[in-house]
């Protein structure tokens, strides 16, 4: 509840700005009612008075001067502001011109996870029975996608952390992969001070030596994409010498002697051909890591975002399986979800192949539940959709009308010059958004919506805890909550007997009693709930329950037999290598300052004076083979297109390879060049490695 201070209101929320969700208090003006800053909450447990650059400028978009104040229309090809009525008039008729046309289906929705669950399960309900479309989908598949996939073939769940955070510091052992945790999750790291302190030991695989890598004990630079040989090195010497637990393996797995068949496949030697590393460095991580009595797997996108994501994480996951460090204090695999509410964004009913509670909208069971839920019957249920790049290739075609809410494609899809195309071509596209991002700036109609710190509701943190989000009462000029619009919608559509909340509590209400008896199970969370304990970890089948923060302590994993599966992958390398023509690799990450597509970030002018530009990273063999020095311009082209940036001569990345942040769009968007290959089983674009040239250039 809010608390008064020397003329203040103290509004407790959480920062939006990664799945840390850290705890934070909106300090508001007493008088006047103007948001005056934040301060980082110290009872909450997550980052104990603790807040990153980013949270502490968190709150400035909200005071920003380039919010979007009123609907904006395109009228003789400009952006016009305009009336609500006209805008909401314009959007109704064009969607039923468009369905009445070509059918349901032929209008869309793209939508994101930085939303309260309330959003992501209302954006999904709208979708298939205000819109009666089953074009939805998210900017999650680009994120958290290859996590989900690869945890739910292993562990039949998919939960980012099987542990709370605060279990880190019992960890004898880290093994961090493709995760630079110091910038993308700062507050994450005074958990591995934590266990450090405890005399852990800290291993990083990275192709790059970042901040993170730089305190570890062992780190293994990776040639990018190889994370399926090392790991099979891993688990081959983990074999071989006998640092198996062979109780767990035999009681709570199945499927050892296929993985043990497939590791025999890679003796560190090979491991380290294809990898790039020494064998022995190999050779001594498996052995800290299986001499160690608990001990956590964490990773993120790196390791995630490849045409083969799912099983990298499947595969890093055996290594905690096979030594039996899972399910207790100091032992488990975590993923760092990078998006705000990366976690609920994923659980609640806005992917395509997916109703609330994480049941698949192919279950015929499924699918009669959540039509008794919503009073409809299961037939007006759409069948599944298609993915979030999927989606984009289909504008113009199959899909000729398109609702973009909370994301920013034109920055952050793969292969822009393409999806620019494919937006473009759309005969009606609708935006909701508090900035003119640069995929708004295509659209038709702009509706100009809240931030986060104007919203309430709740969000699920890369632990799993699900968490209450207070907002100001006040929304700028006439910005209007998403909620409240996807409503108005359904009342204009003839559908609004669906979609009847008075606030976002009953929503969360109805998504419990969607969610009841699936994977993700908030039934028995209340907002009264979260409030008193600070959170509460799913799933929480009943009120009286408390909560789940440690998965699998009964060491029963979610498939008919409760035992988790060992699976076996062979090292395949990436979609796109390298050839003569485009002969380095090029890989592509986040900077501490800067939050996804930067659409937010690069308006706070603390956070853009810390990081102004996107720049290259090249090795000094590498620059010197090319002739580029440091600050020297540098045209960096693959196969899709190309951009011109400075050049950060620099011994952190390998010289086999470059790397670019992507936080910016049009002529400086490193997205402009990535690989929109899928990874066959999350859809997840392999945005981590294709293959580039670079030769130095003037400004352009
Ligand atoms: Fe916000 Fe993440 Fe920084 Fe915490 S670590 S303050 S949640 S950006």
């Amino acid at each position: 509840a809010a608390i008064e201070r020397e003329g203040e209101v103290l509004i407790p929320t959480h920062c939006c700005f990664c799945g840390m969700q850290c705890g934070m208090n909106i300090r508001v003006d007493k008088d006047s009612n103007q948001v005056l800053g934040v301060e980082p909450r110290y009872d909450f447990p997550m980052n104990g008075g603790r807040l990153c650059p980013k949270g502490v400028a968190a709150y400035r978009q909200a005071i920003h001067p380039e919010r979007l104040l009123r609907p904006l229309i395109r009228k003789n090809g400009q952006l016009v502001e305009s009336a609500w009525d006209e805008a909401m008039d314009l959007i109704v008729s064009k969607i039923r011109d468009i369905q009445g046309k070509y059918g349901k289906d032929a209008f869309g929705i793209y939508s994101g996870s930085s939303m309260t669950n309330e959003k992501c399960y209302l954006v999904g309900k709208f979708a298939r029975i205000g819109l009666g479309t089953k074009h939805i989908d998210y900017n999650g598949r680009y994120c958290m996608s290859s996590a989900a996939a690869g945890f739910n073939q292993t562990l039949g769940i998919d939960r980012g952390g099987t542990n709370p955070w605060s279990d880190i510091k019992f960890a004898d052992v880290l093994l961090i992969a493709g995760s630079n945790t110091a910038e993308c999750h700062p507050l994450s790291m005074p958990y591995v001070w934590g266990a450090r302190d405890n005399g852990a030991k800290l291993i990083v695989v990275d192709p790059r030596q970042t901040k993170t890598a730089l305190v570890a004990d062992i780190h293994l630079n990776l040639k990018p994409g190889t994370d399926l040989a090392l790991v099979n090195g891993l688990i081959h010497v983990l074999i071989k010498e006998d640092m198996i637990n062979h109780e767990f393996v035999k009681n709570h797995t199945s499927g050892f002697e296929d993985l043990k068949a497939m590791a025999e496949k890679y003796p560190p030697e090979v491991a380290a051909r294809i990898t790039g590393l020494p064998k022995e460095r190999i050779v001594e991580a498996a052995r800290i890591f299986g001499q160690a009595k608990n001990g956590m797997v964490l990773f993120a996108r790196g390791v995630e975002q490849h045409a083969k994501g799912s099983d990298s994480v499947s595969n890093y996951t055996n290594l905690c399986l096979i030594t039996g460090k899972i399910g207790r204090k100091g032992s488990g695999v975590a993923t760092f979800t990078g998006q705000g509410n990366g976690q609920g964004g994923r659980e609640h009913g806005q992917k395509a192949d997916q109703l609330p509670g994480y049941r698949k909208i192919t279950d015929p069971e499924a699918r009669k539940y959540i039509a008794g839920v919503w009073g409809v019957d299961e037939s007006e249920i759409p069948g599944p959709g298609i993915s979030a790049f999927e989606l984009l290739k289909a504008l113009g075609k199959e899909v000729k009308g398109l609702l973009l809410i909370c994301s920013n494609p034109m920055v952050s899809a793969p292969s822009l010059g393409d999806v620019k195309q494919y937006l473009t071509s759309l005969e009606f596209f609708v935006c909701m958004d508090f900035f003119l991002s640069e995929s708004a700036e295509l659209a038709d109609v702009v509706l100009p919506s809240t931030v986060w710190i104007e919203d309430n509701g709740t969000t699920t943190n890369v632990e799993g805890r699900v968490i209450r989000i207070n907002g100001i009462d006040k929304t700028p000029g006439e910005a209007r909550r998403d909620w409240e619009v996807l409503c108005e919608l359904a009342d204009r559509l003839g559908r609004g007997q669906f979609f009847r909340y008075n606030s976002p509590q009953e929503i969360f209400d109805e998504l419990r009693v969607a969610s009841r008896g699936g994977i993700a199970d908030y039934f028995g969370i209340t907002y009264e709930k979260i409030e008193k304990m600070d959170g509460v970890f799913w799933p929480c089948p009943s009120v009286e329950h408390e909560g789940t923060p440690r998965l699998f302590e009964d060491r029963k994993f979610n498939f008919p037999d409760g035992k988790a599966r060992l699976l076996a992958f062979e090292h395949k390398g990436p979609n796109e290598d390298v050839d003569q023509e485009y002969p380095l690799l090029l890989t592509t990450g986040r900077v501490v300052y800067h939050y996804l597509s930067g659409n937010q970030t690069r308006r706070i002018d603390s956070l853009r004076d810390k990081c102004p530009d996107p720049y290259v990273e090249i090795h000094p063999e590498t620059a010197k083979r090319y002739g580029i020095e440091n600050g020297h311009y540098v045209k960096i082209s693959s196969r899709r297109g190309y951009i011109v940036v400075p050049a950060k001569i620099t011994k952190i990345t390998r010289p086999d390879m470059v790397f670019v942040p992507y936080h910016w769009g049009k002529t400086l968007a490193i997205n402009n060049l990535t690989n929109p290959a899928l990874d066959p089983k999350s859809k997840i674009p392999e945005f981590k490695v294709c293959a580039v040239k670079i030769e130095p250039t003037k400004q352009q």
